[in-house]
């Protein structure tokens, strides 16, 4: 292991022979302060390996007392420690930043789990919170909306139909992964005649909602566009029989 005190003086730009050495105790005038100190500063260099395992021993101990008394000060006077932490930001902001990256990193799904768990403890805070903060800013809300349109438009078609089922009174919801899975189900055949839908396919209710049908995924079947229009709202019986028509006619 290299001699940390060599170290220590060879960036000082001083010549290690002279200042290598730890100023001796019986060496040290102790009604010296600059004396004093440099003995100290060289103790603690030498020993800095045991001085922060000990440390560390002392504050787990310690650390309710601390943490209480740190409190109290806070709540004191705010302001002061307030002001000491963003003049110590400010002394080192690239290392904290650094440092907290590489925290967040190392501990995401922790980070996670707690902000889902806050955000439902205080769900309808925050949902009041939004509410009033669209209200507010509708430019914002629109520039937002046109953004995120343009940007997640998978996401946008599933909220119009998931939307357009509740506005109807259905019940029920469904997400992506459920269409993806009805899909693999369905082996990417519409459900009414067969056709690959794998380029292109529409959502149906098996019960139209306009009929009482519900909005859940069991309610839901994927049909290639041209079923879809010939379907429309037709009860399953009704589409069978529309569609035994329809074959009809083209048979002749
Ligand atoms: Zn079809």
């Amino acid at each position: 292991m290299p001699d940390q005190r060599i170290r220590q003086t060879r960036t000082d730009g001083t010549s290690p022979s002279k200042e290598a050495k730890p100023r001796s105790a019986s060496r040290t005038n102790w009604n010296d302060k600059a004396q004093v100190a440099e003995y100290q500063r060289q103790y603690r260099r030498l020993h800095i390996e045991r001085l922060t395992a000990q440390r560390a021993i002392w504050y787990r101990a310690n650390r309710d007392t601390l943490l209480a008394n740190e409190q109290k000060a806070h709540a004191a006077n705010p302001e002061i420690k307030r002001s000491r932490a963003r003049a110590v930001y400010a002394s080192d902001k690239e290392r904290i930043l650094a440092n907290n990256r590489k925290w967040a990193a190392a501990n995401r799904t922790a980070i996670l789990a707690k902000k889902k768990e806050y955000r439902e403890r205080h769900k309808e805070e925050l949902a009041e919170a939004k509410k009033a903060w669209r209200a507010e800013h509708p430019a914002l809300v629109y520039g937002q909306t046109v953004r995120s349109r343009a940007r997640y438009p998978e996401k946008h078609r599933i909220y119009k139909a998931n939307h357009y089922a509740r506005v109807r009174g259905a019940e029920g919801h469904w997400t992506l992964e459920d269409i993806k899975a009805l899909a693999r189900a369905q082996k990417d055949l519409c459900a009414g005649c067969g056709e690959d839908i794998r380029d292109s396919f529409t959502i149906d209710h098996v019960i139209a909602v306009t009929k009482g049908g519900s909005n859940w995924p069991t309610n839901l079947q994927l049909l290639c566009n041209c079923c879809n229009s010939t379907k429309n709202n037709a009860t399953p019986e009704v589409w069978t029989l529309r569609k035994a028509q329809i074959n009809a006619k083209k048979v002749k």
